[in-house]
């Protein structure tokens, strides 16, 4: 596996000079090499294309500026009241549209310990405010060991509410969550658990991972769903209809679908921001509330995820403010 140059860069990570296809490599499971051959969607989800080495002025490496805002190994505090728990940069397969191309399948790079953890833990300790932990990656799923042992610390913590998971490892490998696994969900009692997972595409949901999905939700997790809104994939009203419709079947309460960031080697993904606002309206008259996501901009910046008025609204594309009331101007096709 080759590393992510990216990561050479500290802080300052915004700028061109990086290889986006040498960071990202290419890693499908079984499952999904035979899904995608018979999904297209699939197949430009997890297979790379030279669009990918293509970069334009606009785009950044790091635009949520996580990098920035990690507070111990594999932690990042950027809201006041929750933390996100990197534990690894693996994924059962990488998804060429990742916001974390930059450090994900870096393995040695995001190789968190025990001792990590403990590091964690005392943070945590000592910042009584914190009441949410999220554990992400790379997918925490992938490193089962360190998961369980991670919700076995913080799930002691009176101070913290509730637990969050995301990952997308129901549909890149469902044989990844395993009755050990699941036996820690439902382990926790004193928080509540959200299993937060990620779907692009209806084709996704197999037997196996409609499976996988009930058996997670047996366990008492509350599941959720977020997606990207994906040039070529998903941007189109059928098929977001027929996945946001399903997932409330399965128990999974669609939650975000987000504009693609302005992650360098992945703009080709990024739909127009007209075409978005006006699928996301149509889709408001057709589908139930309970199975319609909050549709989001992540700020460029870090500060939050700003929800987009539909058509029902006049309004100007070209701006936004952020949680700072910073004025943002929109990236990307419009
Ligand atoms: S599973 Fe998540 S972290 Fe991993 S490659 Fe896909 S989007 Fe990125």
């Amino acid at each position: 596996m080759k590393k992510n140059p990216a990561n050479r860069q500290k802080k300052s990570t915004n700028n061109l000079d990086y290889d986006p296809l040498g960071g990202l490599v290419f890693k499908v499971s079984p499952h999904l090499e035979e899904l995608a051959k018979r999904s297209p969607a699939v197949r430009r989800e997890f297979y790379p294309s030279a669009e990918e080495t293509r970069p334009t002025s606009q785009s950044l490496v790091d635009p949520l500026l996580e990098d920035a805002h990690a507070v111990t190994r594999g932690l990042v505090h950027k809201y006041p009241s929750r933390v996100l728990v990197l534990l690894t940069m693996t994924c059962a397969a990488y998804c060429r549209f990742c916001t974390r191309r930059r450090r994900v399948s870096d393995i040695e790079a995001g190789n968190i310990t025990l001792e990590d953890i403990e590091a964690m833990v005392s943070y945590l300790e000592s910042h009584q405010d914190i009441n949410e932990v999220i554990f992400s990656g790379g997918d925490p799923v992938t490193v089962p060991r360190l998961l369980i042992a991670a919700i076995n610390k913080i799930k002691k913590l009176p101070q913290i509410k509730i637990i969050r998971v995301h990952t997308r490892t129901p549909v890149a490998n469902p044989t990844l969550i395993t009755p050990q696994l699941l036996k820690t969900f439902r382990s926790i009692t004193k928080q509540a658990l959200y299993v937060s997972i990620h779907f692009e595409h209806p084709d996704e949901l197999t037997p196996i991972t409609r499976k996988t999905v009930k058996a997670i939700k047996d366990t008492g997790a509350i599941l959720l769903s977020q997606s990207v809104f994906l040039k070529g994939i998903n941007d189109d009203v059928e098929v977001l209809y027929n996945l946001f419709s399903e997932l409330p079947m399965l128990g999974v309460r669609p939650y975000y679908i987000y504009r693609c960031d302005p992650t360098i080697g992945v703009e080709h993904f990024m739909v127009s921001f007209k075409k978005e606002v006006a699928i996301m309206t149509e889709l408001r008259k057709r589908l139930s509330g309970i199975a319609y996501p909050t549709y989001v901009i992540d700020a460029p910046n870090g500060s939050g995820k700003i929800p987009v008025p539909l058509e029902f609204w006049e309004f100007k594309r070209t701006n936004h403010t952020d949680f700072l009331d910073k004025n943002i101007k929109i990236v990307g096709p419009k």
